[in-house]
């Protein structure tokens, strides 16, 4: 694994950290105060490039991999969390997905529109009661001949009320468990029956929505099945270990925030007549921060890597985004511990930070589930896929 970034890598570094900081940082309290979707920097992240990573460029992809791809969402995420998501939510969710299992028509048709940021896209799993056990799932395609019928409710998806294309998935047999799962690719704009709704009071993430989408009786082309019926399981599986890469790379990415915030601050906050950087508890502090956020980052590029290289990679992907979760969380909180009251004090990112790096620890498999994940590898239990 060579950890120098090549000249390419370093342009794509560079345009990324570019468009941040003109482009998203100017914006990032007055939205996430007035908990308002800026849509445009979805568009202006597809007119780069940045939403079409390891998608053929016939299809509009940007014709890079995994490497260029975290390189650029770890510039994008250090500045404002809410908008890793976007790659998830349009490329490594939707688009890879139907680049994997789709029929060129499918291709030709929803691909285009999710990489150039000219849709929105989403992906829905979770529902009121089926959360880590996605083979529980309650919505329910039904099979009417010539079209699919569906019922049932989606929870926390994100992007759910915003966005225009899809992934759904469903029940298509009866008490099939996770063996009777299938993959659907819904056009929101164009499908009646289906209600969507933003659930406000999140904790965090305050400038990215999230839904409850609830179906009744909509009706669904018969060609929008993704893949094959009842394996929508494995299309699942395949599809959260890539868009875990946004969590990972994001989380990585906020602890990185909160430790350039932290020693900023302890360099010029003077207490005892000295800057309180030099004071040892504090120095403890920073050095913590720096070993997780330098490990998290080396997780992260390590996936990358090894997703790159097409080598198995399901339980270093875990192991970056759990890693990477812990770290933003510690960050961020020893980052308000070291602002003292000013962290306390939404005149300071410290609040937004703490907020936003406690998603990380639910979604896209809680903390507990990625334990899961890697100790079942390990101990051989199930294979590193
Ligand atoms: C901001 C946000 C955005 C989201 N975006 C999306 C999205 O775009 N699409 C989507 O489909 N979902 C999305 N989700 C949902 C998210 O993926 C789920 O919340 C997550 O999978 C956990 O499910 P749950 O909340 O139902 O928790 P549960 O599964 O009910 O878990 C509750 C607790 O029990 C623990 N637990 C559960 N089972 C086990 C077990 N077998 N062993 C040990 N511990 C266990 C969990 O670790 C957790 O601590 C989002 C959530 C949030 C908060």
């Amino acid at each position: 694994m060579d950890f120098g970034l090549s000249e390419e890598q370093r342009m794509v570094q560079d345009m990324a950290r570019d468009f941040a900081n003109k482009e998203i940082a100017p914006y990032v309290e007055k939205d996430e105060e007035n908990h308002y979707y800026r849509r445009e920097i979805l568009t202006k992240m597809g007119d780069l490039g940045l939403l079409g990573w390891s998608i053929p460029e016939e299809y509009g992809g940007n014709g890079m991999g995994w490497m260029e791809a975290v390189t650029a969402l770890y510039e994008i995420a250090k500045v404002h969390t809410s908008w890793r998501l976007s790659v998830s939510g349009n490329c490594w969710g939707p688009a890879m997905t139907i680049n994997e299992y789709g029929t060129e028509e499918q291709k030709q048709k929803y691909i285009p529109g999710l990489v150039s940021g000219k849709n929105v896209g989403s992906f829905a799993i979770t529902e009121p009661n089926s959360g880590s056990d996605v083979g529980s799932m309650k919505t329910f395609a039904t099979d009417k001949g010539d079209h699919w019928l569906i019922n049932g409710t989606k929870m926390w998806i994100s992007g759910g009320h915003t966005c225009d294309v899809g992934l759904l998935y469903a029940a298509t047999e009866v008490g099939g468990g996770a063996k009777g799962l299938s993959c659907f690719i819904i056009d929101y704009n164009n499908t009646p029956g289906i209600t969507r709704n933003p659930i406000l009071g999140k904790v965090g993430m305050w400038t990215a929505p999230t839904s409850e989408l609830v179906f009744e009786d909509a009706v669904i082309p018969k060609e929008n099945l993704l893949g094959p019926l009842n394996k929508g399981f494995q299309i699942c599986m395949w599809m959260l270990n890539n868009t875990r890469m946004g969590c990972a790379t994001g989380s990585a990415a906020l602890s990185a925030a909160c430790l350039e915030g932290a020693v900023q601050y302890a360099n010029e906050r003077t207490q005892f007549g000295k800057p309180i950087g030099k004071y040892q508890m504090i120095q403890q502090q920073i050095a913590e921060m720096k070993l997780e956020d330098e490990a998290a980052k080396s997780l992260v590029y390590r996936a990358a890597w090894l997703k790159e290289n097409k080598l198995p990679n399901q339980q270093a992907t875990s192991l970056a985004k759990l890693f990477g979760s812990n770290a933003a969380v510690h960050g961020a909180n020893m980052a308000m511990k070291i602002y003292g009251s000013y962290g306390y004090s939404t005149e300071y990112p410290c609040g937004r930070w703490l907020r936003d790096a406690k998603q990380f620890e639910t979604l896209e498999g809680t903390s507990n589930i990625h334990m899961q994940i890697i100790a079942k590898i390990e101990l051989g239990y199930q294979p590193n896929r």
